[in-house]
């Protein structure tokens, strides 16, 4: 995500060094005995089975959450099994034909039949299609080895990934449109999975590297349960390569990068909150069962998996999301939207709200400005709309690259053509960030000439955010009698004029989940 509002102000690993952020990580700190450490590594997440969940629907199942430190599913293979001294170009030739030919060798061996059989069912679904010539960018040998991937399993945080699809020695993951083709010990485009003996492995499962506390008008959703809070988690990882990221620090980094696994387990759960040091924020594990806990000690109606891209650590998202909907908790993804059709119908099953952002309305510009796609993007919103998940979009202007009022207007009648009026639009300021430091913020008036071409569009609900001293930039109107129903500022509800999701004034339908 790289919108102002989800951008990581919460407890990291370098700012839980540096500063008494929050009070999870107020205290001393926590010696984990061995019990406990073994018990970690037992632990959540070590199967977690949601009912619903459509496992034959996988291109691979593997064992639901593989209990921590499975020693024998997950092999030390040592040196990459494919030189990884090639020249850049000859790597993504072979990488391409891979890709051709990984295609023909499911279609044809004898244990690939039904492989080809789900790998055609994508092709010709339309959804974000088959881009064999993407040319993703992995990282070639660049997996954990030796007594760090060693710590890595020890630790639990390392789990057999979904959607992935068996190539021989190679494998080829299946969960947002980048078709990432690993060769052995190579590295994922979103720096969180490997390919360790022919399997694919998530090294972002149960070590979340920020967590906070948040309202959920922070997300932003402003039609969602309004008042609450969210617990929020991320990993790092993330799809794109957003230029003006603001949450860049975590979302451009290999899972090593925000976590140490060496020195004693650390588990957070709400037993373990009083004694917690902020020293120990790099080194601690939150297995799903940890993180709904906690989400019920500190009385959130909902977890939200945001600040940097959740599809990026897609295991961990969805083994929590399915222990909180057994607790009644809410979920929400707030996500760049970059996924396939199948994790994502997946996903919806467990999922009660979405913020999906939608970067602009051109194909060009998300290849420069984000290094993705935008056809995948609108893919994924009329899947949520179908699945009956409530969501709202972002719209973050960047000037020169998303400012062009033509290209609003566009997207808003796409919104309005194919998703109807009522799904809001959040239009978001730009502050400057990562590499795009020499543009300035977007200016005001920009801001306000989108919301007025986007309520010109016909859309009913649409905010400005970012940005403080905007008259109604967070005013919910209603769409019948115009009156303010909703009135915030600054992610804090002021008033609010909705009961039972209508309008107390005239009846009307306020579009959104307004009740538990
Ligand atoms: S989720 Fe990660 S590994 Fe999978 S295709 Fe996307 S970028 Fe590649």
């Amino acid at each position: 995500m790289d919108q102002d509002q989800e951008k990581n102000h919460d407890v990291t690993w370098r700012e839980a060094a540096e500063s008494p952020a929050s009070p999870q990580a107020a205290g001393n700190v926590s010696p984990v005995t061995a019990g406990q450490a073994a018990s970690e590594n037992e632990g959540l997440g070590a199967g977690s089975p949601c009912p619903g969940q459509p496992r034959d629907e996988q291109v691979v199942s593997p064992p639901n959450c593989a209990r921590l430190g499975d020693g024998p599913g997950i092999p030390d293979t040592g040196a990459a099994a494919f030189p990884t001294a090639l020249p850049n170009g000859s790597r993504i030739r072979r990488r391409q034909l891979l890709k051709y030919g990984g295609m023909a060798l499911a279609g044809l061996g004898a244990a690939g039949l039904a492989v080809c059989a789900v790998y055609r069912g994508c092709a010709s679904s339309g959804f974000g299609g088959l881009d064999l010539g993407a040319g993703t960018d992995v990282f070639p040998g660049d997996a954990p080895q030796g007594e760090l991937w060693q710590q890595w399993q020890r630790r639990g945080w390392v789990r057999e990934a979904r959607h992935y699809l068996p190539l021989g020695r190679n494998v080829q993951c299946r969960l947002c449109p980048n078709d990432c083709l690993l060769q052995p010990e190579d590295r994922s485009h979103c720096r969180n999975r490997v390919n360790k003996g022919g399997k694919l492995y998530t090294l972002a499962y149960g070590n979340p590297c920020a967590f906070h506390n948040d309202p959920v008008e922070k997300k932003p959703l402003f039609h969602f349960l309004p008042g609450t809070e969210a617990f929020s988690i991320a990993t790092s990882g993330c799809v794109f390569r957003c230029l003006n990221c603001q949450n860049w620090d975590i979302s451009q980094r290999k899972p090593e990068e925000t976590k140490d696994p060496r020195g004693e387990a650390v588990r957070l759960n709400p037993e373990q909150l009083s004694l917690l040091s902020r020293r120990d924020v790099d080194r601690l594990s939150m297995f799903p069962e940890d993180v709904v806990a906690l989400a019920e000690h500190f009385g959130s109606r909902s977890i939200a998996y945001t600040y940097s891209e959740p599809v990026a650590w897609y295991e961990y998202m969805m083994d929590t999301a399915c222990l909180a909907r057994q607790k009644k908790i809410k979920n929400l993804w707030i996500t760049c939207g970059s996924i396939r059709e199948e994790p994502l119908v997946e996903l919806c099953k467990v999922l009660d709200g979405a913020n999906v952002d939608l970067k602009s309305f051109d194909e060009g510009v998300y290849r420069r400005l984000n290094a993705g796609r935008l056809q995948p993007i609108l893919d994924t919103l009329k899947v949520l709309k179908r699945e009956g998940v409530w969501f709202e979009i972002t719209n973050l202007i960047v000037p020169t690259y998303t400012d062009d009022m033509e290209m609003i207007r566009r997207m808003c009648e796409w919104l309005v053509a194919n998703l109807g009026p009522d799904y809001p639009l959040h239009v978001s300021r730009y502050h400057p960030d990562h590499k795009l430091t020499h543009l300035p913020p977007t200016p005001v008036e920009v801001l306000l000439q989108a919301r007025s071409v986007a309520r010109e569009c016909g859309l009913r609900y649409v905010y400005v955010g970012n940005v403080r001293g905007v008259e109604d930039a967070e005013t919910t109107f209603c769409p019948n009698c115009r009156r303010p129903v909703v009135c915030r500022d600054a992610f804090s509800v002021l008033s609010m004029d909705v009961a039972d999701g209508k309008c107390k004034f005239c009846n009307t339908e306020i579009a959104g989940v307004w009740t538990a």
